[in-house]
């Protein structure tokens, strides 16, 4: 028998035990690993009319509307998303805002302030509760994998790797985790380079970098980008580790193409992933035709991250910006480029703001990249791109896969981009999920300041 969604209350219901169906969900055909099934009537916003089949907390089928045999919850048309992926975060720099020193919001500000809070507080015990606080704001909202760069620089690797590594074993089968290593692009040229490659492979994680020397900007002072690049890319391969960069992140910058020629050196087509690229998007056109072309070639995955692009790139005190600050993501996905969107760092002096929900971060992307009319896939730079990009198993919906959903107040994409969705209902493995993101109260010992000067 079918039963009202409203009338049954979806707490009976979702228990995670035995059959169930969701009968009439609408799911982005661009979130469902196996495409429409055949039959399913599809809406013009790219979504698709689906019944939903559970048993014990587990996707046993995706089919065409209809079914009747077994218990049921009817949704009525209400959006079914799977949880999301955010493949780009700094966990470890994340909710010192009020602590670090203020960074005037921009890049060069955010970077002092982050190395005088780093030096001065991130203890082992620091980055936990500061990683906990955040994995669980993240948990609420039903983000459910996140990749996150970690600042590894000599002295503090060890530290930060360790704490990491007892946040992936707490968190598992909550939020999964993959680890990468950040450091300015010339440390490997020295022999911390080595030592840090050792240190990513004992623990699992990516190989990483961003394209600046230790304390300067983006777009100078690296002459010898293609040797350090070399470097890196030997360490990578010797211990066969992924590659995860941070790239060209301001308005003017020209690492990219030596990136991209870099991975075609090395054979590491389809292993590399870069983070920003904003200067891409100044380029006069035929320029960046033939780096988008390379990027291809290369088969580099591209990330872009809209609200840490927005809140820095061109930032001068008592002037109006005058552009986004994002890379050319529709230009990139239609030569092929894989892009991904993701949320980068939550209060910290990169950025004030976010909460590590990846569902308000593509509602942003959405409205900042143009990524409507038609919506077409969208939804996947948030789900299934990031998915094939990082391997989680999170961002699709797919048969014999935990059913972990996200049941949404809204019957179509403008109306999921439109709210905030606060009264989502999240689904674990079946099961109605308690789990909401906590209170800033749970951030307490409240700590001061860090001494300016
Ligand atoms: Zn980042």
């Amino acid at each position: 028998m079918i039963q009202d969604f409203g009338r049954a209350g979806p707490a009976q219901m979702l228990t995670g035990r035995g059959a169930l169906l969701l009968s009439r969900a609408q799911v982005p055909v661009s979130l469902l690993a196996d495409g429409a099934p055949a039959g399913a009537p599809l809406a013009p916003d790219g979504t698709v009319s689906v019944d939903i089949r559970l048993t014990d907390g587990l996707v046993a089928a995706v089919q065409a509307p209809g079914a009747t045999e077994g218990p049921a919850c009817d949704l009525g048309g209400r959006q079914v998303w799977p949880m999301l992926i955010d493949m780009h975060a700094h966990l470890d720099k994340a909710h010192v805002l009020g602590r670090a020193p203020d960074s005037g919001g921009t890049h060069a500000g955010a970077r002092e302030a982050t190395t005088r809070d780093r030096l001065a507080h991130w203890t082992r015990e620091d980055l936990m509760r500061r990683m906990d606080f955040a994995l669980a704001c993240a948990e609420g909202y039903g983000t459910a994998a996140i990749r996150t760069h970690l600042d590894s620089h000599e002295g503090q690797a060890e530290t930060t790797w360790g704490a990491f590594d007892a946040m992936r074993a707490r968190w598992a089968g909550r939020v999964e985790l993959q680890g990468v290593a950040l450091v300015p692009l010339d440390a490997y040229g020295t022999g911390h380079g080595a030592r840090l490659a050792d240190l990513v492979a004992a623990n699992g994680g990516l190989l990483g970098g961003v394209t600046r020397v230790s304390g300067g900007t983006h777009g100078g002072g690296l002459d010898d980008i293609d040797a350090l690049l070399d470097r890196l890319f030997a360490l990578a391969r010797e211990r066969d580790l992924d590659v995860d960069l941070h790239v060209d992140e301001a308005a003017v910058a020209s690492a990219l193409p030596h990136v991209a020629r870099a991975v075609l050196r090395h054979g590491y087509e389809g292993r590399v992933t870069c983070g920003h690229c904003c200067s891409l998007a100044l380029l006069p056109e035929e320029e960046a035709a033939a780096v988008i072309a390379l990027l291809a070639e290369a088969g580099v995955a591209l990330v872009t991250l809209p609200t840490v692009n927005m809140y820095l790139q061109d930032r001068t005190p008592g002037r109006t910006p005058r552009w986004r600050g994002v890379t050319p993501v529709q230009e990139l996905r239609a030569a092929g480029v894989p892009v991904a969107v993701a949320g980068d760092n939550t209060r910290d002096p990169f950025h004030a703001y976010g909460d590590g929900d990846m569902l308000d971060t593509w509602r942003q992307a959405v409205r900042v990249l143009h990524l409507d009319h038609p919506f077409a896939d969208a939804p996947a730079l948030a789900g299934a791109v990031p998915a094939a990009i990082t391997g989680f198993a999170a961002g699709t919906i797919r048969v014999g896969r935990p059913a972990d959903l996200m049941i949404f107040e809204a019957w179509s994409l403008d109306q999921i981009i439109a709210r905030p969705q606060s009264d989502r209902l999240l689904v674990r493995r079946g099961a109605l999920s308690a789990a909401r993101p906590p209170s800033y109260a749970a951030l307490a010992p409240h700590e001061e300041p860090a001494p300016v000067g």
